[in-house]
């Protein structure tokens, strides 16, 4: 029955963004570390090039170290694609739910990220869409910043689709809005890593200056992109 049940909501999240750099490689059941699509230090400026190299080469590497090490443990699972996996977070061990979410959240977050000048500009779609569901960019920018700076302790926050309409939320730890034990579930469109992982290098405790720096390396062409499949 839990296959079915798995096997139905990985149906129904075909839709949703499909991380590309988080899926096992075919044939195989462990999953890999993606490559950056930018140079470690492409993003200076908003996010230094050492806290890049940690977060990816070390961060990243140990959350799919541990994703594959909890599956091999978990061998009825190892099948199951990621975002089917998440989508019965609530039923998974610790291990594969923090390390899972580790891993779709943190291959999401660097292609949402592009060098100062590369991320293009929200589509006309999306635009219309934030405006209508926040009344304007900079009310967006605003309420997901306060998503952001509000998560407290360590977590992410999030712009998603759900039910055709934007909206902001964030999670704690690793979770994710493709999980069911979400406040808020949807397609993910934005993300924003705030752990202290992600910005204390350069911003020590001003988690705010982070975000302030972080909107001009976001990389609207994916958002844009993420939406249209997500609409
Ligand atoms: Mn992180």
């Amino acid at each position: 029955m839990k296959y079915l049940i798995i096997g139905a909501l990985g149906f129904a999240l075909s839709g949703c963004a499909s991380i590309e750099g988080a899926q096992a490689q075919q044939g195989s059941n462990s999953y890999t570390l993606p490559a950056l699509p930018y140079a470690y230090d492409a993003l200076e400026g908003a996010i230094d090039a050492q806290t890049m190299e940690i977060h990816h080469g070390r961060h990243h590497q140990g959350y799919v170290n541990n994703l594959n090490a909890a599956l091999a443990e978990n061998a009825q699972l190892a099948a199951t694609p990621l975002e089917a996996l998440l989508a019965n977070a609530g039923q998974l061990p610790a291990a594969i739910r923090n390390n899972g979410g580790g891993h779709y959240n943190h291959s999401l977050f660097w292609r949402l990220m592009a060098p100062v000048g590369q991320g293009g500009e929200p589509s006309a779609a999306l635009q219309e869409a934030i405006v209508r569901d926040f009344g304007s960019m900079d009310a967006f920018k605003a309420a997901f910043n306060r998503a952001a700076t509000g998560q407290f302790g360590s977590g992410w926050a999030w712009l998603v689709v759900a039910d055709g309409a934007l909206r902001i939320t964030s999670t704690p730890n690793q979770d994710n809005p493709l999980m069911d034990v979400a406040p808020t579930q949807g397609a993910p469109l934005l993300a924003i890593d705030v752990w202290e992982h992600a910005y204390y290098l350069k911003y020590q405790n001003r988690r705010a200056d982070y975000l302030t720096a972080w909107w001009s390396v976001v990389n609207w062409n994916e958002v844009n992109r993420l939406y249209e499949a997500a609409r």
